[in-house]
C-alpha cells in the first residue's frame, strides 16, 4: 500500500467537495469537523496505513458530510405512535388540531396582544384571552391558567389551604407518573393533610367527623389512573360539596384528564365532566390541557371567582403561569368545543379516540401484506384484533377496540427474543422511528394512530436487508 499524505486542512475546506457542506453548515462548523478528522487520520497516514483513494477530497468530504449530519441533526423527532396508548405521555400525549397549530404560528411570529387591552389600551390580563370560552363552554365564574395539572393543584392548595387542613379520602391519595404524588404536593404546598376513611370506603360522617376550625378546604381527586372496584363506597360531588359548604370551606376537585364533553356520545367510557363537576358544586375544578381536552399542556383552574382572584393573587401564579404559545393553542382548541357535532371530525384526540375498529382493521389488513412482503420468511405479519387505551390516566381499565399488525418471528425458539429486539430497534432507528409495543412475543403496531399511512410505507424499503 502507498504512503498517502493528509491534505492540508485550508485547502480540503476551499475544495469544490466541500462547498455543499459549508453552504449547509457553515464555514466553522465544517472546519472543526474537517479537523477532527484529518487529526484522526494523521497516525494512520504517518503508519501508511491509508491507500490514497481514501484520502481524496470526495472521500473526505463525504465522511465530514456523515458527521455534520448526525451532530446537527434535530434531537426533537417526529415519530409513529404505535403503542396503543393515544395519549402516551413519553410520546407527547395531545396531538394538535391544525387550528391550534395555525395559532401557534401566529403568536410565535408576531407581536400580540398577550396582555394588553385592545378595548381600553391599557395592561390587560392573560387569562382574560380564553376567560370567555372557559364561560360559555362550562358556566364557570372565572379561570387561570398555568403550565400543568400538577401546577394547577399545586397553586389551588397553596393558595386556599396554606397553614390549614385539607380533608382528602384515604381512596385518592393517589401517584400519578413522574413522582406526583397528592401527599406530597399537599405538604409542599403547605396544606396539612387529614385522610378520612379507608382505600376503599369512605362515607359523608367520615368527613363530618374532622371538619372544623382548622379545615382549610376539602379535596377530591379523581383516580385517575386506577381503579377500587368490589366493596367501595365514596361520596359524591354533590353531598361532599354541601358538607364542604356547610362548614364555610371550599372544595376543590382533581379532575385529572377533564372533558368538556360526554365522550358516551362517541362510544368510548364515561368519564366526568368539568361542567357535572361544577355543577355539582365543586368551587374549583382543575385538570389537564393536554390529556382528553385534546390541546397544548396546561394546567387549568377554573370555577368561583373570589377563589381564582386568590389564586391569581399567589406569587406562585407568575411562578407557574403559561406562555402565549400555549394560550394561543388553548384558545383555538376550545373554540372547537363551540361545535360538538363537527368536534370529533376536527380534534385531533378525539378523531382518534373515536376511530372505528373497522376502519383500524381494514388499515390493517392492507398493511399486513406489505410488511410481510418486506420483512421476508423469517417473519409472519398478520393483522388482528388489538385493544388500545385512551392513556394518561383517563379510564385505566377501559379498552379501545382496535387493530394492530403483529409481527412474529418464525426462526428457531431461541433465536426469537433477539430477532424480536433486533427488529424493534431497527424499527425505532427510522427516518421516522416507529414505536411498537413488545406481547406476547411478537411485535405489536396499533394502527388506530397511523394518520399518515404514505410516509410509513415510504420509509419501510429501509427494513429490507437489515432484519435476519
Ligand atoms: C394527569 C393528572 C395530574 C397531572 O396533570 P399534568 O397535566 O400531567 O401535570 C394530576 N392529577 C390527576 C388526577 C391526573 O390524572
Amino acid at each position: 500500500m502507498s504512503a498517502a499524505r493528509l491534505p492540508s486542512v485550508d485547502r480540503l475546506l476551499r475544495s469544490p467537495a466541500c462547498a455543499p457542506l459549508q453552504q449547509r453548515y457553515g464555514r466553522e462548523a465544517l472546519l472543526k469537523t474537517l479537523r477532527d478528522l484529518l487529526d484522526e487520520l494523521r497516525e494512520p497516514a504517518r503508519h501508511g496505513q491509508l491507500a490514497a483513494v481514501e484520502l481524496t477530497d470526495a472521500v473526505l468530504a463525504g465522511r465530514a458530510g456523515e458527521r455534520l449530519a448526525v451532530a446537527h441533526s434535530s434531537r426533537v423527532r417526529r415519530v409513529f405512535n404505535l403503542t396503543g396508548t393515544v395519549l402516551h405521555t413519553n410520546l407527547g400525549r395531545a396531538l394538535l388540531p391544525d387550528e391550534a397549530v395555525e395559532a401557534i404560528t401566529l403568536a410565535a411570529r408576531y407581536p400580540l396582544n398577550l396582555e394588553f387591552d385592545l378595548a381600553t389600551g391599557k395592561r390587560g390580563d392573560r387569562d382574560d384571552l380564553i376567560t370567555g370560552l372557559i364561560r360559555e363552554l362550562t358556566g364557570a365564574e372565572a379561570v387561570t391558567v398555568v403550565n400543568n395539572n400538577a401546577a394547577a393543584v399545586l397553586l389551588a392548595l397553596n393558595s386556599l389551604g396554606a397553614r390549614k387542613e385539607g380533608v382528602i379520602s384515604r381512596g385518592e391519595l393517589i401517584e400519578i407518573g413522574g413522582a406526583f404524588r397528592i401527599p406530597d404536593i399537599m405538604a409542599r404546598a403547605g396544606v396539612k393533610l387529614v385522610e378520612v376513611g379507608t382505600t376503599n370506603r369512605t362515607h359523608a360522617k367520615d368527613y363530618e367527623a374532622v371538619v372544623n376550625s382548622r379545615t382549610g378546604l376539602l379535596m377530591r381527586v379523581h383516580t385517575s389512573n386506577y381503579s377500587v372496584q368490589g366493596f367501595t363506597a365514596s361520596v359524591p360531588t354533590a353531598q361532599l360539596a354541601a358538607i364542604a359548604h356547610a362548614h364555610g370551606v371550599p372544595l376543590l376537585e382533581d379532575l385529572g384528564s377533564g372533558t368538556l364533553v360526554d365522550l358516551t356520545r362517541w362510544g368510548l367510557p364515561k368519564e366526568p365532566t368539568v361542567q357535572e363537576a361544577l355543577r355539582d358544586g365543586a368551587d374549583i375544578v382543575t385538570f389537564s390541557g393536554d390529556k382528553l381536552l385534546g390541546g397544548p399542556q396546561a394546567g387549568l383552574i377554573l370555577g368561583n371567582k373570589e377563589l381564582i382572584g386568590r389564586i391569581k393573587k399567589n406569587p406562585l401564579k407568575r411562578a407557574l403561569r403559561v406562555d402565549k404559545l400555549t394560550l394561543a393553542a388553548l384558545e383555538a382548541v376550545l373554540g372547537l368545543y363551540r361545535d360538538p357535532e363537527r368536534l370529533a371530525e376536527r380534534l385531533t384526540t378525539l378523531r382518534l379516540l373515536s376511530r372505528p375498529q373497522a376502519e383500524i382493521r381494514a388499515l390493517a389488513e392492507r398493511l399486513a401484506p406489505v410488511l410481510a412482503a418486506q420483512l421476508g420468511a423469517t417473519w409472519r405479519v398478520s393483522a388482528e384484533a388489538a385493544l388500545g387505551m385512551i392513556g394518561s390516566g383517563a379510564q385505566p381499565v377501559a379498552r379501545l377496540p382496535s387493530a394492530a399488525l403483529c409481527l412474529r418471528p418464525q426462526q428457531p425458539r431461541r433465536l426469537r427474543g433477539r430477532a424480536l429486539r433486533q427488529l424493534e430497534e431497527n424499527l425505532r432507528t427510522l427516518p421516522i422511528p416507529v414505536i411498537g409495543r413488545l406481547d406476547d412475543d411478537a411485535l405489536w403496531l396499533d394502527l388506530r394512530q397511523l394518520d399518515d399511512e404514505p410516509a410509513f410505507l415510504a420509509q419501510l424499503p429501509r427494513l429490507s436487508g437489515v432484519i435476519e
